[in-house]
């Protein structure tokens, strides 16, 4: 079996930066990354693509062309782990050996749950950015409705980039309102949490948005079925069930952990790989460490997240590989840019416990009010910040911080 010092498996946002971290720090160190895509996609911009602003393609490349100068590509995807002989198992059929494994294969998408989603999905006013194929098509139901009633939807947590059911109506109201069309709209925000978002502090700016837009509030609705051909959605509330007509739907998947590594000995009761949270180490496999949307941590499962960890995950990944302590310590840091109108940008950035950890200083930017240098930092510079700093490995950026 091919043996490598550090196998990393997923080639997304997570792994490709970290494995550049890593790389920038160890040239020539044997490391391999097992990803089955050939592509490989920017998700935060598909909001904006959904919303109007950005190009599809603007959000993928190949993934060859991401891929760190250094490291093996195994174009396959892990179907088992075996950590006790430090060794995974390929879908074709290999068997990959390592001294340090680093699991970022992010979470899964579960369309499956709600009944009768998948075959109306990209159909019938359905749509959803959670997939890349899928957010033009709600960019093109935005500027089709003139009147009628348009519904957002937001399943249980923990989901990837919790902000983004939101970011989709607000873009599509600010829409509505420039074309004059706010008031034949009828816009419901169907949540099956119970509040608006989970900062107290960024509520506020998100209450006046939603006044502004004349959006009906649904807490602890769920959204659990969809008739396509009918245009109907329905909701489990406490009320009971509640079935609602619509023009557009923008749906967002409940989710859940990847399955292999909910089927294997590196996850917890929930099926996320279970790490220390400030070391991103294994707590049962001291060679073994997680990242990105597919751990157990409790931070905001974002690219901002991932930026953070990567470094961490990279020094304490070479310090086991050392025999050495980890070194690192990430503190919870994940960010969400809430695209509040088309111009606007309400920016939570905040640590562990919900603590709001601002980047910039508040005078520059204060995240708790609508900001337009914040949207300019979303629409302009993070996409290349993630390109060319964030997988390019590039240290100036996120210097890991020493373990207290
Ligand atoms: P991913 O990037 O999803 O990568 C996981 C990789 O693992 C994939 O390439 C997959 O093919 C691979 N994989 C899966 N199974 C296997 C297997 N069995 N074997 C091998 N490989 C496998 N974040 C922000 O910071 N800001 C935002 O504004 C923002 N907006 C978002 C908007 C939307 C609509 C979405 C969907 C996400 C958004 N995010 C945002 C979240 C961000 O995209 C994720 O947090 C980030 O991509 C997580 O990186 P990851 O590497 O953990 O997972």
């Amino acid at each position: 079996a091919p043996h490598y010092k550090v196998l990393i498996v997923g080639g997304g946002s997570a792994g490709i930066a970290t494995a550049a971290s890593i790389l920038k720090r160890r040239r020539g160190l044997s490391l391999a990354i097992v990803e089955p895509r050939e592509d490989h996609f920017y998700q935060p911009g598909w909001t904006m693509v959904g919303g109007g602003v950005f190009q599809q393609r603007d959000t993928v490349r190949k993934t060859a062309a991401v891929l760190p100068r250094g490291a093996d590509w195994i174009r396959d995807a892990v179907s088992g782990f075996d950590p006790d002989a430090n060794a995974v198992q390929l879908a074709g059929g290999m068997r990959v050996t390592y001294d340090i494994l680093i699991v970022a294969m992010g979470n899964r998408l579960a369309w499956e749950r709600i009944a009768g989603l998948e075959e109306t999905l990209g159909r019938n006013g359905v749509t959803s950015n959670y997939r890349f194929d899928l957010a033009p098509y709600t960019w093109q139901l935005v500027q089709r409705m003139q009147r009628g009633r348009a519904l957002f939807t937001q399943p249980p947590m923990p989901i990837k980039c919790a902000g983004a059911p939101q970011k989709a109506m607000y873009l599509s109201c600010s829409e509505w309102e420039k074309q004059g069309l706010l008031g034949n709209i009828e816009v419901e925000f169907h949540n099956a949490g119970g509040v608006l978002f989970g900062v107290p502090e960024y509520v506020p700016a998100l209450m006046e948005t939603v006044q502004r837009y004349g959006i009906g509030l649904n807490f602890e609705s769920n959204l659990v079925a969809v008739d396509g051909p009918n245009r109907t959605a329905t909701f489990r509330t406490p009320d009971g069930e509640v079935t609602r007509g619509f023009d557009m739907l923008h749906v967002v998947p409940p989710q859940e952990g990847n399955r292999v590594v909910a089927a294997s000995p590196l996850a917890d009761a929930s099926g996320y790989a279970e790490v220390d949270a400030a070391t991103m180490r294994h707590v049962r496999f001291a060679n073994v460490f997680a990242l990105g949307d597919g751990c157990n941590t409790g931070n905001a499962k974002t690219a901002a997240a991932a930026r953070k960890q990567a470094p961490v995950v990279a020094v304490n990944a070479l310090a086991a590989l050392d025999g050495r302590d980890p070194v690192a310590a990430y503190d919870g840091y994940g960010s969400c840019p809430l695209t509040v109108d088309r111009g606007h940008i309400v920016l939570a950035e905040f640590t562990y416990g919900g603590k709001v950890s601002p980047t910039l200083p508040t005078w520059l930017i204060d995240g708790t009010r609508p900001s337009r240098l914040a949207w300019h930092l979303k629409a302009d510079a993070l996409p290349p910040i993630y390109w060319h700093g964030m997988l390019k490995g590039r240290e100036w950026l996120v210097p890991p911080v020493p373990l207290q």
